[in-house]
């Protein structure tokens, strides 16, 4: 059943792929194409939400620059939509064009460390435990998410939330420059100094205006341990757990990240510190004091790389997805009483909470198109489950989770929209921010040939809107 994942703005024509077409592009690239019934077809267009089933017509997987510039001209030729494919981490799957052209970008994959410079220079289809590797090698890291197994370039064009973040900033704060080729297959670099309008709208716009080859990151030293302590409490305790938590969170240290969770009628409350333990475990004390009646404790000091890891397996592949997010520029009484409530719905999803704030809020909120630097907390509900005959139950119950919280909530997270679309779009960026993408949009795709995304529509489109 596809039940969301149409996508509206299909503008694929009639033209079938010709045989000429294809070996042409089979001569020029260094990559591969594969076709429907090729053996790595279906590996190449499954990801991470295993409700995404769509068939592109034929898949280019990228081995260098040049094949990408050949990927996107084809497309254009032949008038097939573009999806673009990172970690394959978008939760309903906007990489996998239906009848379209995919550039898989998994085979451009590469991170290379300077650490004299401490800068990263990632390829466009990387995933983070490959960005975090790297780094670390070196005693060295910057903000990336928090499971392994997702695409650095998805997560950094939308913003990149991670444990890092309140002491660092966003992965997209952490950008130094982008290569890219655009709608016309040119190849472009922007950074603060070369077209800095580009650089600003790719740190947060998303995948609006172009395949990014090559991201050049800043990286921060990082050694040692981290820590990260999480009390569990019944749900019957968790509005005052969670009220108790909030407040505890405000005087945090930027080293500290607050976050919470209920799932199967057990909250957590808790935080991650990536600074020396010793400091972090100073908060343990006040931590322990809000769980009334802990039902269970977890102090655990791990490597960043385990701490960046140690939700892979939970978040793996071949599950059913669905999410729901908002933004909470305060996490009110009557927000947490509405978030434990909802809960107790049978087909309810996963609740998390993690705290934004520190460096985060420091960058100002017109140097990046990404918005909401000034809220205090990210909710994401998140629905999992393994029998196609639970779909609409279990989109529902999300749905019905996080509707009635909406009107409480700042907006939402562009990395974390699914099947909301414009909506979505405007709750993600400032009506000002959101005119500011639009012109950037008309300037470099005004075609939307990029349209698989959340998607800044150019002028033309979005008239009578
Ligand atoms: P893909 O599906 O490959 O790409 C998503 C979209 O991004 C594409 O449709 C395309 O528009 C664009 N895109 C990707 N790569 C490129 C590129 N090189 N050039 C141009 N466009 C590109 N977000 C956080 O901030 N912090 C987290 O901790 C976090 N954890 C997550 C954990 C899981 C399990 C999942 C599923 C998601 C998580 N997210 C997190 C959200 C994540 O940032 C988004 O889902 C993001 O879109 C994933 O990127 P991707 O490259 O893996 O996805």
């Amino acid at each position: 059943m596809d039940y969301i994942y149409r996508t509206d703005l299909g503008n694929a024509t009639d033209m079938t792929t010709s045989g000429h077409h294809l070996d042409d592009l089979r001569d020029r690239i260094h990559g591969e194409v594969l076709l429907p019934g090729d053996p790595a077809y279906d590996a190449s267009r499954s990801v991470w939400n295993a409700m995404v089933d769509r068939r592109p017509r034929l898949i280019v997987r990228c081995a260098v620059v040049d094949d990408v510039v050949a990927a996107v001209r084809t497309a254009r030729e032949l008038g097939l939509e573009i999806g673009v494919r990172c970690g394959g981490h978008s939760v309903v799957g906007l990489a996998v064009p239906e009848d379209g052209l995919m550039i898989d970008l998994t085979p451009m994959r590469a991170v290379r460390v300077d650490p004299v410079a401490r800068i990263a220079r990632v390829q466009g289809g990387a995933l983070l435990g490959v960005l975090d590797a790297a780094a670390q090698e070196h005693g060295l890291a910057t903000t990336a998410g928090n499971v392994s197994h997702t695409g650095v370039g998805g997560l950094t064009l939308g913003g990149g939330m991670g444990w890092l973040a309140r002491q660092h900033g966003l992965t997209c704060d952490n950008v130094l420059s982008f290569e890219l080729v655009t709608a016309d297959g040119s190849r472009v670099r922007a950074s603060a100094d070369e077209n800095a309008e580009l650089f600003w709208g790719l740190r947060g716009g998303g995948g609006n205006f172009g395949v990014v080859t090559d991201f050049a990151l800043q990286l921060h030293p990082l050694t040692g341990p981290m820590l990260s302590v999480e009390v569990d409490v019944s749900i019957d305790d968790a509005e005052h757990a969670l009220r108790d938590w909030r407040d505890l969170s405000f005087d945090a240290p930027r080293e500290g990240t607050f976050a919470a969770s209920i799932a199967n009628g057990v909250a957590m409350v808790g935080f991650v510190w990536t600074g020396a333990p010793e400091r972090g475990r100073a908060l343990i004390p006040s931590l322990r004091s809000i769980a009334r009646r802990p039902l269970a404790e977890r102090i655990t000091t791990p490597s960043y790389i385990r701490l960046q890891s140690r939700e892979d397996t939970v978040e793996g592949h071949a599950i059913r997805r669905y999410w729901k997010g908002h933004y909470f520029r305060a996490l009110t009484d009557d927000v947490i009483a509405g978030l434990v409530t909802g809960t107790s719905d049978p087909y309810a999803p996963a609740v998390s909470l993690q705290a934004y704030g520190g460096a985060i809020a420091s960058v100002p909120d017109d140097a990046t198109a990404f918005s909401h630097r000034d809220v205090a907390f990210e909710l994401v509900a998140a629905a999992g489950w393994t029998d196609a005959a639970e779909d609409a139950e279990r989109i529902e119950g999300a749905r019905r989770f996080a509707a009635p919280l909406e009107p409480f909530a700042s907006g939402a997270y562009v990395n974390v929209l699914s099947d909301e679309g414009q909506h979505g779009v405007r709750r993600a960026y400032s009506p000002a921010k959101l005119a500011r993408l639009t012109a950037l949009k008309d300037g470099y795709d005004p075609d939307n040939a990029f349209h698989l995304n959340h998607n800044i529509r150019p002028t033309a489109q979005s008239k009578g809107q």
